[in-house]
């Protein structure tokens, strides 16, 4: 027996039997947009009859190179027949001719990446006879021109800009596309005709069932389109799904003044307030909304145009918005004042509205507090915490231009007004803003390499504020400028801009900005984001601390949510121009009494900055680390003082004598310094002196910066305080290392404690940061009170790969060619690195069932590696401190993935059943 490749939109219940009675696995089959239209048809709400070919079928005519499946035909034939029945129309007969779209639709929606094609089925033959019936030639040449249009670009490969040329001429002498008349339209069909004869390898067919078998392939085949395969890969969408096609009865919204089409969001796509919001045009088709190529009409002003089917559209949207228990996108047309719904799907939103409706709809009882954490990814948090602009520079810099602020956030970069020297400039390190009179799904490579998206033209369902939402970019669309793309410029009310120049975008407002605008970070002051926080919190298990240098830092976490300091990095203390030649002086002192001096100077300051920082997170731990880097990160390079020395030297000979000598004072310091840099350089700091070996190394330096925490919580405790001091020992690869850093570290905190007489307790931890530390860590534990894995030493370590240099070296090409998957220093390589990391958690334990042990290197505020951290056992990550959000809601994920939620996202129950 042959496949089955067809169910019809009232076939469900076999869809469903052959699904195995999942919902997941009938989406899998018939695409989203298939098994919804299925569904709603079930559900009683007015979709065109048709039926959905699976994606299986388009698996499998790839996978035959090309060549469609045995008894798909058949099936096509039989299935249209029966269209043809419901309808009472005729497919491929003039007098009441049965038109068809052949629309895409794969499981996970990708909006407007893949090919549709309206009218198919029509020929002069059909036109004549269908003019006759009708008695509307305007109409009939109209869906003409559009399916020569459409098949001629997406079948048979006619740039969509030759037939535009023709059109926004026909259009520059008649009006806007439903202006154009009789006559014009008869000659716009010619024109597209020899267009296609010029152009393309092979005529229009004219029959109507080539035409359709053309269209299905031709869908089939636009699942590898370049654009489509982009968007997969940003989407994270497997790239063997393959895409259903849809084969629907046409209703047509070109059928005159009571006819429209238009776009709907169950609630607001950009804020995530409960309104419906959506645009409309009047007696117009298909893609006209979407393309954003006539300026459309908010949704509210339908109700005075077409009163019933407004009200009908409304209600209808709330009936699938609690069926589906999200937030819907509609796309609908009205034939001669009669609704019909073509689709609905999970709207695209932006990263505000998804902790909005996410939060509103678990409040109104439709989904679960869980499913309202499952429903906004931790990556949504990130994009919130985005930076924005400062005040002053918003009320300073000149306003360029303003359209809808489609998508928020920030956007700082320089015009480009071609999406693949966006791409081009981007991937060598340039801020960049995409300027397009409108976006298109060719351009989604451009978009995404972009900063920020302007368009011309759009409205907040346009393509761009779709794919912008989706992917957190910033964007405006609709603005009042004025795009030329010969010259490369872009005006607005005067002022042009060239390509190349600075551009800012303010998406929540939608005011463009000319020039350069400093940003500011977020807030997390959103009612939605802390009550979907305060959720999280809930259900997580992971504690979320913040890697922070200072009070203001630490301040900032601890609004965010941190619990505490998961590392300190003394090091960014001493880089302030105050201290560092202090700094400098202790590592280029001559004699002990020379070094003791400069660690004698710098010890108030340590302290001050611990009493911020215990005062900042007041009854939460503070994780302080001994000083980490090689000492040559505090002074000057060798070439620098090279090139200084070669300057001095030249200016010599001409200074007057005055100068002479400071110079002369000058080049004597600078060789000086020189020799001393030479001495302390190493072939690998980063394997040299540094960590535990550094503190050994300067006993002075350890018990200098002992001193300063002890100090510093004994004051803060003094007035009133709870400070937690923890003290980590950096890099160390033997027990000895730390057993021997650990006694000094102790003499140091008695030694201060009795002559200050106060008795704050101070944890002594130390970092796994390098392989042989993992494979110890029965014998390192200890000496240690708590554990903090620095995974970027230990992937450092672990690869041999450098972390400084490996991004620019190799690591790209890494990526590229497939040779990693992942970037290491990003994600947890659970491998490799995760695997030292398992083994060291296990054999820590054993000696110490209940050692704390965390994370704080870059990875803890990455989600996939938040994860790996939960199910390893952890006690808490650390990360900086605007990613705390981001591993509050990553750690609930990872917590609810292990135990899953009460409530499946969509249950069975909820699909009809016919
Ligand atoms: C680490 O190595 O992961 C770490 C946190 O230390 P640093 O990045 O300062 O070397
Ligand atoms: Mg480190």
């Amino acid at each position: 027996m042959t496949e089955r490749w067809v169910y019809s939109f009232d076939e469900m219940r076999d869809a469903k039997r052959d699904a195995g009675n999942d919902w997941e696995a009938v989406r899998a089959l018939l695409g989203g947009k298939g098994a919804n239209l299925a569904d709603m048809s079930a559900l009683g709400i007015p979709v065109p009859p048709g039926f959905t070919i699976t994606t299986k079928a388009c698996i499998e005519y790839q996978a035959l190179g090309e060549h469609i499946p045995e008894g798909l035909w058949e099936q096509v034939e039989d299935a249209l027949t029966r269209v043809a029945a419901v309808t009472g129309r005729t497919f491929a007969e003039p007098s009441n001719p049965l038109l068809v779209a052949v629309r895409s639709g794969a499981q996970f929606s990708m909006p407007g990446m893949m090919d549709t094609v309206l009218n198919v089925g029509m020929n002069d033959h059909i036109v004549d006879g269908m003019i006759e019936n009708t008695g509307d030639a305007r109409f009939v040449l109209d869906s003409f021109r559009r399916l020569l249009q459409m098949f001629g670009t997406v079948v048979l490969g006619v740039p969509s800009e030759e037939f535009e040329k023709v059109l926004s001429s026909a259009r520059n002498e008649a009006g806007t596309d439903n202006e154009l008349d009789e006559a014009v339209l008869r000659s716009l069909t010619t024109s597209f005709k020899s267009l296609i004869d010029a152009s393309a390898s092979q005529p229009f067919p004219t029959d109507p069932t080539s035409q359709l078998h053309d269209a299905v392939e031709a869908v089939f085949r636009s699942w590898h389109s370049r654009r489509a395969y982009d968007y997969r890969q940003a989407s994270g969408i497997d790239h063997n799904l393959g895409t259903a096609v849809n084969i629907v009865a046409m209703v047509f919204g070109n059928a005159g003044p009571a006819s429209g089409t238009g776009v709907v969001m169950s609630r607001d796509g950009t804020t995530g307030e409960s309104a419906i919001e959506g645009d409309y045009l009047m007696n117009a088709q298909g893609e006209d909304v979407v393309a954003g190529s006539r300026p459309t009409k908010p949704i509210a002003d339908l109700v005075s145009e077409v009163p019933e089917c407004a009200l009908e559209l409304f209600a209808t949207a709330r009936l699938l918005e609690n069926h589906y228990r999200d937030m819907q996108d509609i796309e609908f047309t009205i034939e001669n004042g009669r609704l019909w719904i073509l689709q609905t799907r999970s709207g695209k939103r932006t990263a505000q509205a998804a902790v909005k409706i996410a939060v509103d709809l678990a409040n109104e009882g439709l989904i679960t507090r869980d499913e309202a954490l499952l429903r906004v990814s931790p990556d949504q948090i990130d994009t919130l915490m985005h930076p924005q602009f400062t005040a002053q520079d918003l009320a300073s810099k000149p306003v360029f231009a303003r359209g809808l602020n489609v998508s928020p956030g920030a956007a700082v970069g320089i015009a480009v007004f071609n999406p693949d020297l966006t791409q081009q400039w981007s991937s060598q390190g340039h801020h960049t803003i995409l300027v397009r009179p409108e976006t298109r799904p060719e351009d989604v490579h451009g978009m995404l390499s972009a900063d920020g998206i302007l368009t011309a033209t759009g409205g907040r369902t346009s393509h761009a504020a779709l794919v912008a939402r989706q992917f957190g970019k910033p964007a405006i669309t609709g603005a009042d400028i004025e795009i030329d793309l010969l010259a490369r410029t872009v005006t607005s009310e005067g002022t042009t801009i060239h390509e190349g120049e600075w551009l800012s975008l303010d998406g929540a407002t939608g005011t463009v900005y000319q020039g350069k605008l400093a940003t500011t970070a977020a807030e997390v002051g959103n009612d939605a984001l802390s009550t979907l926080l305060a959720w999280a919190d809930q259900r997580r298990v992971l504690k979320v601390r913040a890697n922070a240098d200072d009070s203001l830092e630490a301040d900032r976490a601890r609004k965010f949510g941190a619990e505490g300091v998961g590392l300190c990095r003394t090091e960014h203390m001493f880089f302030d121009s105050d201290r560092l030649p202090i700094v400098q002086r202790m590592i280029l002192a001559t004699s002990e009494a020379e070094q003791r001096a400069a660690i004698e100077e710098l010890l108030p300051i340590q302290r001050q900055d611990f009493i911020g920082l215990l005062q900042a997170m007041d009854g939460l731990p503070v994780v302080i680390r001994l000083l980490d880097p090689p000492l040559h990160e505090f002074l000057p390079s060798r070439s620098e003082l090279n090139r200084q020395i070669s300057e001095l030297e030249r200016q010599l000979p001409e200074a007057d004598l005055n100068q002479k000598t400071t110079d002369l004072t000058d080049l004597t310091n600078t060789r000086t310094l020189l020799a001393r840099v030479e001495t302390l350089s190493e072939s690998n700091p980063m394997l040299g002196l540094r960590g535990v070996r550094l503190g050994l190394k300067l006993p002075h330096l350890t018990h200098m910066q002992v001193q300063a925490v002890v100090e510093a919580a004994a004051e803060v405790a003094r007035d009133g305080g709870n400070p937690r001091p923890e003290i980590m020992v950096p890099l160390v690869g033997h027990h000895n290392e730390l057993a021997q850093q650990r006694a000094m570290i102790h003499a140091t905190i008695t030694e201060t404690e009795t002559r200050l007489g106060t008795n704050v307790p101070v944890r002594i931890g130390t970092m796994i940061e390098v392989p042989r530390a993992a494979l110890t860590c029965e014998q390192i534990v200890e000496h240690a009170d708590f554990l903090s894995f620095g995974t970027n030493d230990l992937t450092q370590t672990t690869f041999a790969i450098s972390r400084d240099d490996a991004e620019s070296a190799f690591l790209a090409d890494y990526l590229d060619t497939g040779i990693l998957d992942k970037n290491p220093f990003s994600t947890i390589d659970a491998s490799g690195v995760g695997r030292l990391m398992r083994i060291a958690m296990r054999d820590a334990q054993k000696t110490a069932p209940n050692i704390e042990v965390g994370i704080c290197g870059e990875h803890g505020g990455d989600p996939e590696s938040i994860k790996f951290c939960h199910q390893t056992g952890f006690s808490y990550v650390s990360c900086s401190s605007y990613r705390v959000p981001t591993a509050r809601l990553a750690a609930a994920h990872a917590a609810l993935e292990g135990n899953p939620t009460p409530r499946n996202t969509t249950s069975l129950s909820a699909i009809g059943t016919s």
